[in-house]
């Protein structure tokens, strides 16, 4: 790649097919695979990315809401789309873009078969989202013979999938419950099944699932944090690859004296004579405050350069004093061969979910093939 000569973010497509690759030879031949999208593809190019793994074969995708499914078909996306998050005023144009909304509570579901109803629509493919431990979205256990007996009153919607999601799949201590929440999760699908009289896909891990609970893969699994090079785990992130890298350029560089203050509310002060750059990218970039005051770096020819005083809107400044650079030089934020988001998220007490997603589309994305 030539240097960066602006703020920019790098995607690699040979690396999202190294984990795409990757996490399929951990499932059965069978099993399908329904790659998460959702905000932007976790802030890379929720487009670009969904073309490539549709030329890969990736059986379905699933974005959070229905603008983002309405944007990959505007694309030219024709696998189906899981909306995870419909939302009752958004449902016309779900219905207009073929997408697949995921119903989570007996208001949805009414609201739903009421307007595919009066569309006159038949089998639309809709997905049962149950609560089995989250406690976040979906229907009780308790509340499987509602739902089927409010579907078969109606010829408008089709069962297409039923599905949970589990609560902490990366957490070691948690086993216990991530195998209770899997056993609720197959009693419910069974009784399903069994009063409906057909058999919808089932799904329930994620990244996380994918790699800690083999015997909970059934029908399909849903990646998302995987696919863009993260395992939640040192041991499982070394098989993958970080597809995207944050790079900088260096804009300007200050000797600032001893006793000097650096940017807002004098945050830093030097303690001694310090060299420091300022680079154009801030928390309008995704740059969080909480990587300021030197909890964060970026990596400059090599070294790391941690940030000194708040991050402000457009710029950050780091501290230089012992790194051999100039005015123009690339930087990198968090990237493939540098410093993961992972560990940069880490150093600041988030996650790299929190990191990636937070880059804004002011930043400019390059795509290598
Ligand atoms: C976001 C999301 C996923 C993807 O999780 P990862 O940890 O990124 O693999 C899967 N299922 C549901 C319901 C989600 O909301």
């Amino acid at each position: 790649m030539p240097k960066a000569q602006e703020t920019l973010l790098e995607i690699d497509l040979n690396a999202l097919k190294h984990n795409f690759e990757h996490l399929k030879s951990k499932l059965l031949k069978n099993t399908k695979f329904l790659a998460v999208v959702k905000a932007f593809a976790y802030g890379n190019d929720a487009c670009e990315i969904a073309k490539y793994l549709q030329d890969l074969q990736a059986d379905y995708f699933a974005v959070a809401y229905a603008n983002e499914g309405a944007a990959l078909r505007n694309a030219g996306i024709t696998t189906p789309i899981l909306v995870l998050h419909p939302q009752i005023t958004n449902f016309k144009t779900i219905i207009a873009h073929q997408l697949e909304p995921s119903l989570y509570s007996a208001k949805i579901l009414n609201e739903f078969i009421a307007l595919a109803s009066a569309e006159n629509l038949k089998d639309y493919p809709v997905h049962i989202k149950f609560n089995t431990g989250l406690n976040r979205l979906g229907f009780w256990e308790n509340e499987v013979d509602d739902i089927i007996s409010k579907l078969k009153e109606t010829p408008s919607v089709h069962v297409a999938s039923l599905f949970s999601h589990l609560a902490a799949s990366e957490d070691e201590k948690e086993k216990a419950f991530n195998l209770q929440q899997i056993n609720t999760f197959k009693n419910i699908a069974q009784r399903f099944i069994q009063k409906i009289g057909y058999k919808p896909m089932l799904h329930l891990c994620n990244t996380s699932g994918i790699l800690n609970y083999p015997e909970a893969h059934l029908d399909m699994v849903r990646s998302g944090i995987g696919l863009y090079g993260f395992g939640n785990a040192k041991t499982e992130s070394a098989l993958l690859k970080p597809i995207a890298t944050l790079k900088t350029i260096i804009s300007q560089i200050h000797t600032i004296e001893q006793g000097e203050s650096v940017g807002y509310n004098r945050a830093f002060k030097s303690e001694t004579i310090t060299r420091t750059a300022t680079l154009p990218i801030g928390h309008a970039d995704g740059i969080s405050r909480i990587y300021g005051k030197n909890k964060g770096y970026v990596t400059i020819n090599g070294q790391k350069a941690p940030i000194i005083g708040n991050v402000c809107m457009d710029m950050i400044m780091v501290n230089i004093t012992n790194i051999d650079c100039q005015e123009g030089d690339e930087v990198i934020v968090f990237g493939a061969h540098s410093t993961s988001a992972e560990d940069l998220a880490e150093a600041a007490n988030t996650i790299s979910y929190e990191l990636i997603t937070g880059i804004s589309q002011r930043v400019k994305r390059v795509l290598i093939r």
